[in-house]
């Protein structure tokens, strides 16, 4: 029937690929997007080009048109509908994006200027690139500075190539090979783009482009449409789920605080129900009150004008207004739609832990030597970024605290429960109020909370506690009842004389045990320290039973103390036994 084929139609439609440029400052990211948006522009025939909000939007004729002359063009049928081009290059785009997951961009453009080579910049971009495991297209920029370059403006770089005198053609080689071998460095296998790099995957495109004359950029489109829709179909498949993240939160005369967002899959419609993440631990929840782009592109477009839409479907950039404003939102975390099946609190707590996590994960990410183990505190602050700002604090070297969980606005019950079931259970809190009801619930799950409105006292605090905590540690350790033991030197098996003394021993009678503190019945019960380790197969136990034979290593007690040497103060035969001290 017909819907049948409109449902299997409706399955195999692809959304637009999202893409983004990275680079060195001055490699030629803004040059290359204005480049790639602004040349049919410019010459008043826009083709169809849309400037969105905060991205420009290529429909497939337009780049089917400008990549016409490309040999791969006519024997390929484009099925991603455009591209959505994000109009901020550099990092911004991935650093900005908190929400977990957020695999906004679809691919990158990483611009590397030919003359100069990979840059600390590029390396930057690269791990990031990495890290988020997100394709890239090496755009190998900046051609036309070549010595002697002869420019083709639009050509692809083989036709453009063909121009070139032998001089150019050698310089253009040798650069090319450094900079591979410098990818190489950074684990990466590059190929030049010339016939086709068929092992996308394993080996990254690089494309010579120049932004000023325009060589090759139908090359860096093409390649950019074909590959994304050949080998991300299945992410690419567009779905009627809500998939939408806030790009920018922006404060516009008339319309009050907007948020730009980036519908990456699904529709949105005027009315809807949605919840954005709230700066101050709670998130917003409001309704869509206008869904705005721009005017299309015209000759004398005037600022400040937006088409308003009763519904949009992805992939776009889009404006939202709602009645009260998005004045606490979050840059960077997901949009979520509430649906006639959702349970709306369970929304809102999505879309704060949802947040919450990648805000911990970036941090342990980005973190310097602390491994936490089971172990680390929980941090929590008044808002997002003195949160963030806390975590940097708690990061550094000389501090060094380990994290476990985090969380935003007053302590409240379920921050305290939270701390409760963790290993250490407290809670280093900055500008914030610990309700009452929290800290009656702290007093008797034993959780500690620090608050303070500095947060270096807050860190005070906490270290403070902590070295108490480690001197009744040992305090107990010293109360706690000495088990009873006799141990014999077995010959041949003194490692070390004095401290620590390492010798091998039997255990003749009782329990031998970390901590214990021996004598020497024989010599007037002279104390020779304190057993720090037991070693049974070269593997640490803690204790050993009867008939067992280990090595033990005995640090002395009191520093003060003579110190106690096998082979002067006592010897093979002495028994080592368990001191008992009395009151
Ligand atoms: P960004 O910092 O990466 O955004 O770099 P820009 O796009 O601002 O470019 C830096 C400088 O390089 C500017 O002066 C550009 O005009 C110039 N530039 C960019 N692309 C090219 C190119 O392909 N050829 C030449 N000759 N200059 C370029």
């Amino acid at each position: 029937s017909v819907s049948a084929v409109e449902e299997s139609e409706e399955e195999n439609f692809l959304r637009s690929p999202i893409c983004c440029v990275m680079g060195h400052v001055d490699a030629g990211k803004t040059k290359l997007l204005d480049c790639i948006r602004g040349t049919n522009v410019q010459k008043g025939e826009a083709g169809g080009i849309t400037q969105q909000i905060g991205a420009t939007y290529l429909p497939a004729e337009n780049i089917q048109e400008r990549i016409k002359e490309l040999k791969a063009a006519d024997d390929k049928h484009m099925k991603v509908p455009g591209l959505l081009l994000i109009d901020t290059p550099g990092h911004e785009p991935f650093t900005k994006l908190r929400s977990r997951g957020s695999g906004l961009c679809d691919i990158a453009v990483l611009v590397v200027d030919i003359m100069d080579g990979l840059k600390p910049q590029t390396i930057e971009s690269l791990n990031l690139l990495k890290s988020r495991n997100t394709e890239f297209i090496v755009a190998l920029n900046k051609v036309d500075r070549l010595n002697g370059w002869k420019p083709c403006p639009n050509a692809p770089i083989i036709k453009a190539m063909k121009q070139q005198s032998q001089d150019v053609k050698n310089e253009f080689n040798m650069r090319v090979v450094q900079i591979v071998t410098q990818f190489k460095e950074q684990g990466i296998n590059t190929k030049l783009n010339v016939n086709e790099n068929k092992r996308m995957r394993e080996t990254y495109s690089i494309v010579p482009i120049s932004a000023k004359s325009g060589e090759d950029i139908p090359d860096l489109l093409s390649l950019m449409v074909y590959w994304t829709q050949k080998s991300m179909t299945e992410k690419l498949t567009y779905s009627n789920e809500v998939q939408c993240t806030v790009l920018e939160v922006k404060y516009v005369e008339g319309l009050g605080t907007t948020i730009d967002v980036i519908l990456v899959n699904g529709v949105l419609r005027r009315g809807d129900q949605i919840v954005v993440c709230g700066n101050h631990g709670t998130p917003i929840v409001t309704r869509i009150q206008s869904l705005l782009t721009p005017e299309p592109m015209k000759e004398l477009r005037v600022k400040g004008k937006y088409q308003h839409h009763s519904e949009i479907r992805a992939t776009q950039a889009i404006k939202i207004t709602s009645p009260q404003g998005f004045e606490h939102a979050i840059a960077g975390t997901a949009l979520y739609v509430v649906g006639p099946d959702d349970d709306l609190e369970e929304v809102k707590e999505a879309a704060m832990e949802d947040m919450m996590k990648s805000v911990l994960v970036n941090n342990n990410k980005n973190g310097s030597s602390s491994t936490a183990g089971d172990g680390g505190v929980c941090a929590q602050a008044s808002t997002l970024s003195s949160l963030e700002a806390m975590l940097e604090f708690l990061k550094a070297q000389e501090v060094n605290i380990p994290v476990r969980g985090i969380g935003i606005g007053p302590i409240q019950k379920k921050d305290v429960r939270k701390a409760s079931v963790m290993l250490e259970k407290k809670i280093l809190a900055f500008d914030v109020k610990v309700t009452p009801e929290a800290q009656k619930l702290a007093d008797e799950l034993g959780v500690k909370i620090f608050v303070g409105d500095i947060i270096h006292e807050v860190i005070k605090a906490y270290m403070q506690n902590l070295k108490e905590e480690k001197e009744k540690e040992l305090a107990a350790v010293d109360e706690e009842a000495v088990f009873p033991c006799v141990l014999k030197i077995l010959p041949n098996c003194v490692f070390n004389k004095k401290d620590p003394i390492i010798v091998g021993v039997k255990v003749l009678q009782g329990i031998v045990k970390v901590g214990t503190p021996l004598c020497i019945p024989q010599r007037d019960f002279v104390v020779i320290g304190r057993i720090e380790s037991i070693e049974n197969n070269h593997k640490r136990v803690d204790m050993a039973n009867k008939g067992k034979e280990v090595c033990i290593k005995i640090v002395g007690t009191n520093p003060n103390q003579q110190q106690v040497m096998f082979g002067r103060h006592f010897n093979i035969e002495d028994e080592l036994v368990s001191h008992i001290s009395i009151g």
